[in-house]
Order: C-alpha cells, then structure tokens, then sequence
C-alpha cells in the first residue's frame, strides 16, 4: 500500500540499526515523503543510518538516549524547533536481555524498564506538549512477549506487558487531544536483537509460526506506515501482530506437516 505523508513531521527512535524495525520504519516514511527524524544511543550508528536514509529525502538524525528524561526533554524539544511540528511519534528504542530472573542483577532490571517502558511515557509525554494543539499519532513497539513471555527474558517480556498496558491507557487519555495511540506487535523479526536465538534455534522459532518463515523490518514498517496513516483514523489503542501467525494455535505446523504427509 502507498502512503502519502508530504508535509507531515515524523520521529522515530531505536532506528540507527540498519539491519532494525526502526530504520525500516524510517525508510519507509521518507519513501511515503515525510519529513523523518531519528533518535538513538548509538551515534556512529546514526551517522551511518543517515547517511544510507538520506537518499529517500529529508532526515536527520539526533543522539538520544531514551531512558534520561532530562536528554528526552532536550532532544525532542530540538526536534520540535526543526519542524514546529510532530505528526507522528514511534517510540521503537528497545533492549533484549537474555537472563533468567534469578540470576539477573536488579541494575539490569532497571535498565531492561527503563529503556524499554519508562521511555515509553517520558516520550510520549514530551511529544504530547507538541502535540497537543494540532493532534497526531503515537505508535509504540510492543513484543509478542507483551501476550506471553519466555523463560530466559522475562524481565524483558515484563517491560513489554507494560508498553501493551500504557498504550490502552494513554489511547483513553489522549483521545480528547485528536491524539491516536496503537502499538505493533512483532513476532520474530530477524534484526540484531533476535541474532543470537535466530542462530541457535531457528527450526524451534519457525515451526511455531503458521507461515513458516521469519519476518522482516519491511513487514513492521508497513503496519506501522498504516497505523499513522488517515486510514486507520477509527484505530487507537489497537495493535497490529505482525509475526505470520505465531502461535494462532497450539499446533502451527499442523497443516504443514499434513500437506508434506501428502506428497
Ligand atoms: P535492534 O536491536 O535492531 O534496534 C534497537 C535500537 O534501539 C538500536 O539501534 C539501539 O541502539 C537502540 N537503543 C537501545 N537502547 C537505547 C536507548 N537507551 N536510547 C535510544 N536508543 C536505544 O532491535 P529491533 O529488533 O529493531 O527492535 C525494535 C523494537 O521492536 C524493540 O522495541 C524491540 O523490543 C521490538 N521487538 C522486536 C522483535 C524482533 O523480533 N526483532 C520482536 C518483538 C519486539
């Protein structure tokens, strides 16, 4: 699907990775002619991803690190003063760690909250004075940990229950301002984040996905290039899974496994 975006104003954090959601996310805007800014940690990353997005149009990248709200304030305000204007935020910057509970040091619990939900409200509450006047739309990245977590990432599945449950609450709160809220929900994504488990187990993570392939950054940043847009204008506090239909049953593979019976 085509989207026009000319003349809208969007930021995107966590969009340095080329290989990531949020760069996907970023290339796609600008493909659809909005003007793009990108927020990450990583500031040789962000030149890099700058430079590789500059050929789809009007991007810039800013070094920020979610989690520190006086940097939030900051940053998004210098992104405001470069556009006067914020029609869609994408708070997408996320970390994974793989740490049984037991074992994980309560400074890693805090930072896996921190930058994975906390930022989530320090964001949007930034945006929201931009916003407020003129409306807009928040996107958030939810996980399909947000529905069922794993062992071995559980504090991570925790922070992303939260941006599931904060993304219901904040649709309520900023429906008066004209403001939409929705989140996505990636399945397995094969982007630095799921490098590791993609390598270790890829026949386990496939077979309990209905369409028995992996997914890729193009295929979240098309829902969420759809979730900003006018057409979905009766959507807030909605959330596309984007994950080719991981566990829709207890038996994914069943229909495959039928099909290869058959042969
Ligand atoms: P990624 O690791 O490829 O990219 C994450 C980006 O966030 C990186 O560029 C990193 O530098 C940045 N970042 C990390 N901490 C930051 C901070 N404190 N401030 C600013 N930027 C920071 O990850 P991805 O796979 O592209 O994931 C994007 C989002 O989608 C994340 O929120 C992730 O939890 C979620 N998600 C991904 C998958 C998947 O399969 N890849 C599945 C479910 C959810």
């Amino acid at each position: 699907m085509g989207f026009d975006y000319s003349g809208k104003t969007v930021g995107i954090t966590g969009a340095a990775s080329i290989k990531g959601i949020g760069f996907a996310i970023a290339k796609k805007f600008l493909q659809s002619h909005a003007a793009v800014g990108i927020f990450d940690l990583d500031k040789n990353a962000l030149q890099q991803a700058v430079d590789a997005l500059k050929v789809f149009g009007n991007v810039k990248g800013y070094v920020l690190d979610v989690s520190k709200e006086s940097d939030v304030k900051k940053v998004i305000g210098a992104f405001y003063e470069d556009h006067k204007a914020i029609d869609v935020w994408i708070n997408n910057a996320g970390i994974y760690p793989q740490c049984p509970l037991m074992d994980m040091e309560s400074s890693a619990w805090d930072m896996t909250m921190n930058v994975n939900l906390k930022s989530v409200f320090l964001c949007t509450k930034e945006v929201f004075s931009y916003m407020r006047e003129d409306g807009g739309v928040i996107l958030n990245a939810a996980s399909y940990a947000s529905l069922i977590s794993s062992a071995g990432s559980g504090a991570y599945a925790a922070s992303k229950s939260g941006v599931y449950s904060l993304t219901k609450t904040l649709a309520a709160e900023l429906a008066p301002y004209h403001i939409r809220v929705n989140g996505f929900i990636p399945g397995v994504i094969e982007t630095g984040m799921t490098q590791e488990v993609v390598a270790e187990r890829k026949d386990t993570l496939v077979s309990a996905i209905a369409l028995r392939e992996l997914g890729r950054p193009e295929d979240v940043a098309n829902a969420a290039a759809f979730l900003a847009s006018s057409e979905a204008s009766y959507l807030t506090a909605a959330f596309i899974e984007v994950s080719g239909g991981k566990l829709c049953v207890q038996n994914p593979d069943f229909a495959w496994k039928k099909m290869e019976d058959m042969a």
